[in-house]
């Protein structure tokens, strides 16, 4: 990747409207962790770029809405790259105008949307029909990947460079492994011409078998089949060792043991350009909460044990894992209220993320604020988009939280539309009050008074 491109070239409503007003965020504590601030200051946003980070009450307000920020932090807005919208084929789980609502209620000012859709997107055409209808629809810069296979069937590879050319913002059968290694070879070599990310679901099938959950004490005592953790850490290993001999660079999706995180740091030891995300609930939870056998505890790869995810705390402070992804994955509710053998997996993340890594990792001083903040919005730079910045001139990507908010998840409704949280009925600390994507106010909390000043 050489170059990168602004969030705003994504596909979202507010590229069609007006040029947005002036807007200050007048008093907010600035923490962009990348860029070094962590002071108060008045944030000036002007034509839809921060003008800049005035001392705090002295930037001129005139005709400028202003919002009163005092007490609250104003950081880099949330990057999300992977989510499920479920369009085309299954709008009554999410479809882009629910989930991308969602996406701006968790302070994201951009997403990119997985392609394992019904049918799964993979012609140039199923992309421009998508990223026209975000155009319309969404509430956030949002791009799509494209399959690497046809159909997601694993054997045929997909026209990779003509799918870059329609827009797709990189590749992924995510959803199933690659299960092939000459397929995945190929992929590879494709992969550079195309100049996109590829996105891997590290799985191999054969070692998860029939497994619902972490393969571990829980599951025996539960007598439930398991997924052993080496079915993702030995798909990983060889998908480092494929793109080394290719000199091809991944991105390794929702990583969730500790055998995977040596291999990620081995790999990046070597020099391998690969990048990795994991989610809020690997980094929450653990098998423990499957004991409850509700469904919203399942997941694939699966909630795993307290070391596994005390191993990818570590492993997001370090850097090993690069970034935060929410793998928001709504669900009807016929799909959930079943017994949890049978149940679907994954579980809807966009509205709860910070929250909840806020609440389980940073009060309780397992991590600090400015990390949780960076790895929020850094999968940007992993699919070649410009990271968010608090800075003079830099697109106003700008998240405004509450850090004392409490408040429980799904209490009053979802702006997704499915409610398969795993944290709904906890109790959680800090919430998005204002959404700034590319230069437009994306979402606002209703309760959230503010004033235009004269
Ligand atoms: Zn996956
Ligand atoms: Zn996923």
């Amino acid at each position: 990747m050489t170059v990168s491109r602004a969030i705003s070239s994504l596909d979202w409503r507010g590229a069609a409207d007006a040029p947005p007003g002036d807007l200050v965020l007048r008093q907010a504590r600035v923490l962009d962790p990348r860029a070094g601030v962590d002071a108060p200051h008045d944030v000036v946003i002007r034509d839809g770029r921060i003008a800049e980070l005035a001392a705090p009450g002295s930037a001129a307000i005139a005709g400028a809405e202003v919002i009163e920020a005092e007490g609250l932090h104003a950081v880099p807005a949330f990057f999300d790259p992977h989510v499920h919208l479920r369009t085309p084929g299954r709008e009554d789980k999410e479809d882009i105008e629910t989930g991308t609502r969602a996406a701006a209620a968790g302070g994201y000012c951009g997403v990119l949307a997985m392609a394992n859709t019904e049918p799964p997107i993979d012609t140039p055409a199923a992309i421009e029909s998508l990223r026209e209808r975000a155009g319309d629809d969404a509430s956030v810069p949002t791009g799509f990947l494209a399959t690497v296979t046809r159909g997601m069937q694993g054997s045929e590879l997909t026209d990779m460079a003509e799918l870059a050319d329609a827009g797709a913002a990189g590749f992924s059968d995510d959803g199933l492994p690659i299960r092939n290694a000459r397929v995945m070879r190929r992929a590879l070599q494709y992969q550079a011409l195309a100049n996109r990310q590829i996105a891997l679901h590290e799985e191999d099938p054969e070692l998860s078998g029939g497994g619902v959950m972490h393969e571990g004490k829980v599951s025996a005592v539960l007598g439930m089949a398991g997924v052993p953790s080496v079915s993702e850490s030995t798909m990983i290993a060889r998908d480092v060792a494929l793109a080394s001999y290719e000199g091809a660079r991944i991105h390794v999706q929702h990583l969730s043991a500790r055998e995977s995180i040596a291999v990620v740091a081995a790999a990046k030891q070597a020099g391998v350009a690969i990048t990795c995300e994991a989610t809020p609930h690997h980094l929450a939870l653990t098998d423990e909460a499957v004991r409850s056998l509700e469904a919203r505890f399942k997941m694939n790869p699966p909630l795993r044990t307290d070391e596994d995810r005390l191993a990818l705390v570590e492993a997001v402070r370090s850097g090993v894992v690069d970034c935060i992804a929410t793998d928001h994955a709504p669900h009807t509710s016929d799909e959930k209220e079943v017994p949890f053998e049978q149940a679907a997996m994954g579980v809807t993340g966009l509205e709860t993320a910070f929250a909840a890594i806020h609440t389980a990792l940073v009060v309780p001083g397992l991590l600090d604020l400015a990390i949780v903040v960076e790895r929020m919005s850094s999968g940007a730079a992993a699919f070649g988009f410009e990271l968010p910045a608090l800075a003079p001139d830099a697109e106003a990507n700008v998240t405004l939280l509450d850090l004392e908010s409490e408040w429980e998840p799904g209490a009053d409704g979802w702006e997704s539309r499915s409610s398969n949280s795993c944290f709904s009925g906890r109790k959680l600390q800090g919430r998005p009050l204002i959404t700034v994507a590319a230069g437009r106010v994306a979402y606002r909390r209703r309760s959230f008074a503010m004033g235009v000043a004269p």
